[in-house]
């Protein structure tokens, strides 16, 4: 029996034949060509063709995995469309008098390098993405098809890696499992793997070898192990795993629909947080009961310039529509501290954490929150969006906050432009001064979001990234619980209501203290919805 371990991207249990990815490799030859002109044109006219076949596989993975992950090959669309791409293809062919295949490959290999440098695990995963378009392209210039694997039976599929075009369409039928030798658990691969509920484990390495091909293995996606051929014990064992898996997993899917109410009848909100558009399928396959936290600096940190009022209102606009109707709470940035975006040039801290960060920002550079605030408030017009504040210290933040909003619908009234002038606005309570000062701010909000991530870090003075520190680190301590009672109890004096969207909430040792607390939401990863619900319906 030979063991290989990785990092789990999905978790659960297969058990199945390994089938080695295949592709239709094709050598690229690097040809002098005469005719430059020419060979523009055909690289454009190839261009069109792969641009249709996204359109075809957009159109297939709607159907297969939902509008969020096929959104995916729209990206690929645009990515052919990118003019530093398509330029670089342009000026590899001319100045070089070189065919159209080498011109991409090259851009291919370099765009890839670049991304793979890029120190954000989100752009990591972007170098997948731009194979994955050149190599189509490739496929059409060489007038080749595309290699797709076909299944006869249900396998465990391994490979270097996969780009999202050949996890798609794959038949979802006949796949146990991916398990891969790299790629990273932010590719859309990933996401893929996750939203099709599949086991997956990625960066086995090199240990993962091609002579593995039709082997017995099983793959715990649960600790991210895979067995191949198993000895007898251990078979045992994870068909035994494997069995508890799959009856927990049909016991959650039961509760799809239901309640989130205790025996005794009190009802409380479940909500998810996301980080991106693409998280909306997710929520919504938990059967989540809205957003209760969109960490909207993704879209700062995933863009290499400050993203645009329009480019944020088409993004809040979407998942407003996505979440049909069901709440929607978008934070407004919160960059700084562990959060570093280049392009907003900000200094070297000696104390980032204690900085100048989220709210702080938003209040000293106004153009920037202005944007943000101006594109939220069109987005309102399209569901039910609610806007909340990060790292709130001070009644005098709530107030300059309220004078910015208040510019900002001024603004938009004076264009005409179609708003809710309604929206719910609240904060976050992640400092212990905001705690301290809870009933004086809940006067002036709707409601109040703890974020027990910070409010731990800056109630037990231990810094949220160090891991030296975790034998001091007691995510149940009474000072934390004590805080959280505090703010319920400012929050519900004036009528107001409070939820928690700290990783706290899905702390499923804590639910019965948070009922007891009159907690009224609680938002966690939406994976942990449906574990939540569980426990819910299962306390007194
Ligand atoms: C928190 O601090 O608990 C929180 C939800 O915000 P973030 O983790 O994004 O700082
Ligand atoms: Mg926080």
């Amino acid at each position: 029996m030979i063991t290989l371990s990785g990092k789990s991207v999905f978790g659960g249990i297969a058990i199945g034949k390994i089938a080695f990815y295949k592709r239709n490799e094709i050598q690229i030859k690097r040809n002098h060509v005469d005719n430059v002109e020419k060979e523009v044109k055909r690289f454009e006219a190839a261009k069109a063709e792969a641009k249709e076949q996204l359109q075809e596989l957009y159109k297939k993975a709607l159907e297969d995995v939902g509008e969020a992950n096929a959104m995916i090959f729209e990206i690929h669309q645009m990515m052919l469309e990118d003019l530093d791409y398509v330029e670089s293809i342009i000026n590899i062919i001319t100045s070089q008098e070189v065919n159209a295949e080498y011109a991409v490959g090259t851009t291919a290999d370099n765009f890839a390098a670049m991304f793979s440098a890029m120190d954000d695990a989100y752009m990591q995963g972007r170098a997948a993405d731009v194979k994955d378009v050149s190599e189509r392209l490739i496929q059409v210039l060489s007038d080749r098809e595309s290699g797709i694997m076909k299944l006869d039976r249900p396998m465990i599929i391994a490979a270097d890696d996969l780009v999202p075009s050949e996890t798609v369409q794959l038949d979802k039928d006949k796949v146990l499992s991916f398990i891969t030798m790299y790629g990273s658990s932010n590719s859309h691969t990933a996401i893929l793997a996750r939203t099709m509920n599949i086991p997956a484990v990625i960066g086995l390495g090199e240990k993962l070898k091609k002579e593995y091909d039709g082997k017995l293995a099983i793959v715990d996606g649960l600790e991210g192990v895979i067995y191949i051929e198993p000895d007898a014990k251990t078979m045992e064992v994870m068909q035994a795993k494997q069995k508890e898996e799959l009856e927990k997993r049909r016991l959650l899917e039961e509760l799809k629909g239901k309640d989130n109410v205790t025996k005794s009848g009190q009802n409380i909100n479940v909500y998810a947080n996301i980080g991106n558009l693409s998280d909306v399928g997710a929520v919504l396959k938990n059967d989540a009961g809205g957003i209760g936290l969109f960490r909207s600096e993704f879209l700062y940190l995933e863009s290499d310039t400050f993203p645009t009022e329009e480019e944020q209102f088409k993004v809040y606009k979407q998942v407003a529509e996505n979440m049909a109707g069901k709440k929607v709470i978008i934070r407004t940035l919160d960059i700084g501290a562990d959060k570093q975006v280049d392009y907003f040039g900000l200094a070297k801290e000696e104390n980032p954490a204690l900085g100048y960060r989220a709210i702080r920002i938003c209040l000293t550079r106004k153009d920037i929150f202005k944007t943000q605030l101006r594109a939220l408030y069109r987005a309102s017009a399209y569901g039910q969006i609610a806007i909340m504040f990060p790292m709130i210290i001070s009644m005098s933040e709530v107030r300059a906050i309220q004078a910015v909003i208040e510019e900002v619908k001024q603004e938009l009234r004076e264009e005409s432009v179609v708003f809710k002038e309604d929206i719910e606005t609240g904060i976050m309570i992640e400092t212990p001064a905001a705690v301290m000062i809870s009933h004086e701010l809940a006067k002036e909000v709707d409601f109040f979001s703890v974020g027990t991530n910070d409010l731990t870090q800056y109630t037990l003075a231990i810094d949220r990234q160090n891991q030296k520190l975790e034998s001091f680190y007691d995510a149940h301590h009474p000072a934390v619980l004590a805080m959280i009672r505090m703010a319920a109890e400012s929050a519900h004096a004036e009528g107001k209501w409070i939820g928690i969207c700290g990783e706290l909430a899905a702390d499923l040792e804590l639910t019965e203290d948070f009922l007891a607390m009159g907690i009224d939401e609680l938002s966690v990863a939406p994976s942990m919805v449906l574990p939540l619900r569980q426990r819910i319906r299962e306390s007194i």
